[in-house]
C-alpha cells in the first residue's frame, strides 16, 4: 500500500484516518474492505500479484491496519495480533532464550503478570518486580542477563506512572529494551518510541478498538530488523488478527483522538467528584496535582486519560457494594470503550496477582470512564456511593 494520502508530517487526526487506508485499488472503495480469504492464486509458481500468498503470513485488511499501528505511534513497523497477550506471548519468544532476565512492573495487567509467572518461567526465563515509577530501583533490578525492562504506564489497576524517557536512558546505558504496554494511554496520548522506548506493547481490545467488540493486540516498534524477527515470529507461531477483527481495530482507531479528549475530560470530572466525596479514602488518577506521578505524565502525555480507581471507605465489602449499586457505570472485566464500567479488580482483572508482589487493595474500585454524559455518569456514581 503506497500511502498517498498519509505523509509523516502528517498530525495524529490526519494519520488516524488516513495512513494505511489507501483507497482499495480494485474498485476504489474508500475504506480498506475485509479480505476475508485465506489463499491468493498465483501467476505461475511463485508469481504473486500483491505480494500474498497466504493470510497467515500477510492478509490486505491486516496490513492496512499494521501500517496505520506504525504511523500511530511513529514506528517503522506494526503488527497486528489475535489479543493483547498474544502480541505480548509473540514479542517475549522473539527476545528472550532460557536463562535470560526482565524486569516487570509492581502494577500491571494481572494477565501480563500471569503469563510471566505462570508461562514463561517455565522455559527457564526469569523475571522480578521492581517499581517503575522509580527509575533507580529499575536500574538496581538489572541482572547480567537481562534482556528487557517492561513498563505499563499508566499502570493497571493503580494508574501509576513512569518516566518512559529516564527508563529509556537506563535501558540505553544497559543494553537492554524497553518495553511499554501502551494500552491505557493510546497513541494520541502518549508516544513511547518518540521517547525512547524499543517496542510498544497495545491490547487494541480496549480504546484502540473502542467499542467493546473486538479483541485484538499490537506490538509497535521503529527498529527494522526487530520488526523482521517479529514478523517471522509472528508467522511462525500464527496468532494473528484475522481480517474482520483487523478492520473493526481500523474502524475504531480513525475516532480515536475525539474519544480520548472526551474520555479524559469525563474522567477528570469523576476523579474529581471522587476526591470530594466522603466515601471514598484516595483516588488514582495522574490527572490529580497531589497524584505521586503527575508531573511525569504531564511531561510525557496529551492528557490524563479515562481510567481511574478509588478505595473505599469502609473496605473490600463497602467496594464490592458500590460496584453492585451503579446502573450505568456496568460491571465488567476490560475497559477503553465509548459504555462507561465499573469493577472490582481485586475479585476480577486481578485476581491472578493475589498473594504475590502485585496484589492490589481489597477496598479498590476501577472505572472505565465512557463518554456518556458526564451528568448522568456523575449522578451515578454519586447514587452508587451513598452518603
Ligand atoms: C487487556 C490488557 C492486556 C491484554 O490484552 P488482551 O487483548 O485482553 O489479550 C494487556 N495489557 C493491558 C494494560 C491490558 O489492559
Amino acid at each position: 500500500m503506497s500511502d498517498q494520502h498519509a505523509q509523516p508530517s502528517q498530525h495524529f487526526e490526519t494519520l488516524a484516518i488516513h495512513a494505511g487506508q489507501e483507497p482499495d485499488p480494485a474498485t476504489g472503495a474508500v475504506v480498506p474492505p475485509i479480505y476475508q480469504v485465506s489463499t491468493y492464486k498465483q501467476d505461475g509458481v511463485g508469481g504473486l500479484r500483491g505480494g500474498y500468498e497466504y493470510s497467515r503470513s500477510a492478509n490486505p485488511t491486516r496490513t492496512a491496519l499494521e501500517h496505520n499501528l506504525a504511523a500511530l505511534e511513529g514506528g517503522r513497523r506494526g503488527l497486528a495480533f489475535a489479543s493483547g497477550l498474544a502480541a505480548e506471548d509473540c514479542l517475549l519468544r522473539t527476545l528472550l532464550a532460557p536463562g535470560d532476565h526482565v524486569v516487570i512492573p509492581n502494577d500491571a495487567y494481572g494477565g501480563t503478570f500471569r503469563l510471566f509467572d505462570k508461562v514463561v518461567s517455565r522455559w527457564g526465563v526469569e523475571w522480578s518486580v521492581a517499581d517503575t515509577s522509580d527509575p533507580a530501583a529499575v536500574r538496581a533490578a538489572l541482572r547480567p542477563r537481562t534482556k528487557a525492562i517492561w513498563v505499563e504506564t499508566p499502570s493497571n489497576p493503580l494508574l501509576g506512572i513512569s518516566d518512559i524517557a529516564a527508563l529509556a536512558d537506563i535501558a540505553r546505558t544497559a543494553g537492554v529494551r524497553l518495553v511499554v504496554d501502551n494500552t491505557f494511554a493510546s497513541p494520541y496520548l502518549q508516544q513511547p518510541l518518540a521517547l525512547g522506548a524499543d517496542v510498544v506493547v497495545h491490547s487494541t481490545t480496549k480504546y484502540m478498538g473502542g467499542h467493546s467488540d473486538v479483541v485484538g493486540g499490537a506490538l509497535v516498534v521503529g527498529d527494522d530488523t526487530l520488526g523482521e524477527e517479529l514478523a517471522y515470529h509472528q508467522n511462525a507461531m500464527g496468532a494473528i488478527a484475522g481480517p474482520f477483527d483487523a478492520w473493526l481495530v481500523m474502524r475504531g482507531i480513525k475516532t480515536l483522538a475525539v474519544r480520548m479528549d472526551r474520555h479524559s475530560e469525563n474522567a477528570t470530572r469523576v476523579a474529581e467528584l471522587l476526591a470530594s466525596h466522603p466515601k471514598v479514602a484516595e483516588v488514582f488518577y495522574p490527572g490529580r496535582p497531589e497524584h505521586a506521578g503527575h508531573e511525569v505524565a504531564a511531561k510525557q502525555m496529551r492528557a490524563f486519560g479515562g481510567m481511574v480507581s478509588f478505595r473505599v471507605v469502609g473496605g473490600e465489602q463497602a467496594a464490592v457494594d458500590v460496584c453492585d449499586r451503579t446502573e450505568l457505570f456496568t460491571l465488567g472485566e476490560s475497559l477503553g470503550g465509548v459504555e462507561s464500567l465499573i469493577e472490582h479488580p481485586g475479585r476480577m482483572t486481578h485476581a491472578s496477582v493475589a498473594g504475590s508482589a502485585l496484589e492490589v487493595p481489597a477496598d479498590l474500585v476501577r472505572l472505565s470512564v465512557g463518554i456518556e454524559s458526564i451528568d448522568d455518569l456523575l449522578t451515578d456514581l454519586t447514587g452508587a456511593l451513598g452518603r
